[in-house]
């Protein structure tokens, strides 16, 4: 089976629309969470989702559009776009993100937002954190998002410590029978220098998995922002990839 793997769509249809594009054929999409919040089409980018085959957890900002999530622990800029969020969700959207479990588990993987420990909250950015959550999964690997950069944390039983990789464009990886905690980077609003769009490509019975970048239209993404009176540094950003 072959799995495109998303995350942090963050209402960005024209990235999310460049990744279907690009991303050739597949037979089902999972979507690591986060799919509203910065951008601006919440709906458009559910309803596309919807268009496929695919698989969805909950995110911080699905939750938070929701008021499952005190807004108060968002950033200023995050917060706006949130309660902005909040008053375009049509009641298909709204019952989508209502439904949407915290994790799932699917043949070798555990599908987390943030981290198998913290599915919602926890950052996985470091090699301590990624040791530590080993132990809150079963799966031969989990796929997690939440930090929008693309990642890879392999264990090492014999260690306290976890190796960790970035991943590289065009990389394809073996999975091996060491476990691993894997991240695709972000669809909507990559934060790791590189403006363009991330996501993997996995091939469950090969048990490989390929790394991809796809550039798209910022400045298209920038100008429906502008229109909807999002905030500024939320627009900028999108064109540093950070
Ligand atoms: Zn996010």
């Amino acid at each position: 089976m072959r799995v495109l793997v998303i995350s942090d769509v963050h209402s960005n249809l024209t990235a999310l629309d460049a990744v279907l594009a690009d991303a050739g054929s597949w037979d089902v999409i999972w979507s690591l969470g986060d799919i509203v919040g910065y951008g601006p089409e919440p709906n458009e980018c559910i309803a596309r989702l919807s268009e496929h085959e695919h698989l969805a957890i909950a995110g911080n900002h699905d939750w938070a559009v929701l008021d499952r999530l005190d807004i108060e622990a968002f950033n200023h800029d995050a917060r706006r776009a949130i309660l902005w969020t909040r008053a375009q969700l049509n009641p298909l959207s709204l019952a989508y993100l209502q439904a949407l479990p915290e994790t799932l588990i699917e043949g070798d993987f555990t599908l987390a937002h943030g981290s198998p420990r913290s599915p919602i909250w926890e950052y996985l950015l470091s090699s301590a954190v990624a040791k530590v959550s080993f132990l809150h999964f079963s799966t031969l690997a989990c796929l997690v998002g939440h930090t929008h950069v693309p990642v890879r944390f392999r264990d090492n039983p014999a260690s306290s410590q976890c190796r960790v990789y970035t991943l590289q464009e065009g990389e394809v990886i073996s999975l091996g029978q060491e476990r691993e905690i894997i991240n695709p980077g972000g669809i909507g609003q990559p934060r790791d220098g590189d403006p363009r769009a991330a996501y993997l490509l996995l091939d469950t019975e090969k048990r490989t998995f390929e790394h991809r970048r796809v550039a798209y239209d910022v400045a298209a993404t920038q100008e429906k922002m502008r229109a909807a009176d999002l905030p500024k540094r939320l627009i900028v950003r999108l064109e540093f990839g950070w």
